[in-house]
């Protein structure tokens, strides 16, 4: 079974070490492969995907722009305007996005409650997206800040979520159920948080969808205060959970999973 990984670039992934031990676990042969794929490439690459690959999955800058070359889409893929995961049916490529549902699958695991609470999310790319349509369709009342309010706006408009100015940042931070950052500040950076330093929510978690560092500063400050975290690990391993079972019809070995992940990021220091 040909699986991948479809971006550009492509580095320190931990794709293929996780799924590759879900392959083992569930006893299937098959492999995993980085198919880095500039933007000029793409259509090559899916034309390629549709005659020996089993499924693929699809990572920044690709996973809007795929959408006019597939042949389907799940709902979730449709509403959210962005696929992660491809699935080959016959000759035919069907969009999924596992973000979405793999969010909701890491915060159900830690236990963390989000029906009926007040979830702001940071950020307004496409990971926004599917934590803010996941979390709207499991019944959060949901807000959104971003740096650059007119992106805010129109995913605001787009999904019917609460628009949170700068104005309006600080009481919606400290008010806030579940603060959820989904902006790339604090990747590969353990310095940098995306809020200023003392402002967190007065009693909410605290989750943090960036994986590498584990403990960003965001969630550190969260914990030197005595607040509930969560990293982004969870969510990376639950969506590719999900999407090995779409490729497979195979249940994920998830603490296969988690264990590969674990060690390769112990190998790949930020
Ligand atoms: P994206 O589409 O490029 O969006 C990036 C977001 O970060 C935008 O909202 C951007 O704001 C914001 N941002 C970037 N630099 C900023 C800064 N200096 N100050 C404030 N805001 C800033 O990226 P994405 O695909 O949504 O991914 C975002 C992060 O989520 C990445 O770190 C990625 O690794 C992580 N992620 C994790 C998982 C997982 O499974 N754990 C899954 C997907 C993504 P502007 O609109 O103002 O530019």
């Amino acid at each position: 079974m040909k699986l991948g990984l479809i971006g550009f670039p492509l580095e320190h992934s931990l794709s293929p070490v996780m799924q590759e031990a879900a392959l083992r676990s569930a006893g299937l042969e098959g492999s995993y492969r980085l198919l880095e794929t500039p933007p000029a490439f793409l259509r090559a690459r899916l034309q390629e995907v549709r005659r020996v690959y089993a499924g693929v999955n699809v990572t920044i800058p690709h996973k809007e722009t795929v959408l006019p070359y597939l042949d389907g889409l799940s709902p979730e893929a449709q509403a959210i305007g962005a696929v992660n995961t491809i699935v080959r049916e016959g000759d035919r490529l069907i969009g999924h996005n596992t973000d979405a549902p793999g969010f909701i699958s890491g915060l159900d695991e830690a236990g963390i409650a989000y029906r009926g609470r007040r979830a702001l999310i940071l950020g307004a790319g496409g990971a926004a997206r599917a934590v803010a349509y996941a979390l709207k369709e499991e019944g959060a009342q949901v807000a959104l800040y971003n740096r650059t309010p007119e992106r805010a706006k129109a995913l605001c408009q787009a999904l019917g979520l609460h628009l949170v100015t700068v104005e309006s940042l600080e009481i919606a931070v400290r008010s806030a159920d579940l603060l959820i950052n989904t902006t790339s500040v604090g990747l590969k950076d353990p310095s940098s948080s995306p809020l200023p330093p003392g402002l967190l929510p007065r009693a909410g978690v605290v989750v943090d969808i960036v994986y590498n560092p584990p403990i960003t500063r965001l969630l550190r400050e969260a914990q030197q205060a005595g607040l509930p975290t969560l990293g982004g690990l969870p969510m990376l391993v639950w969506q590719g959970a999900l999407a090995f079972e779409l490729w497979t019809g195979y249940r994920a070995d998830v603490q296969a999973m988690y264990a590969a992940a674990r060690a390769q990021l112990a190998q790949t220091p930020i």
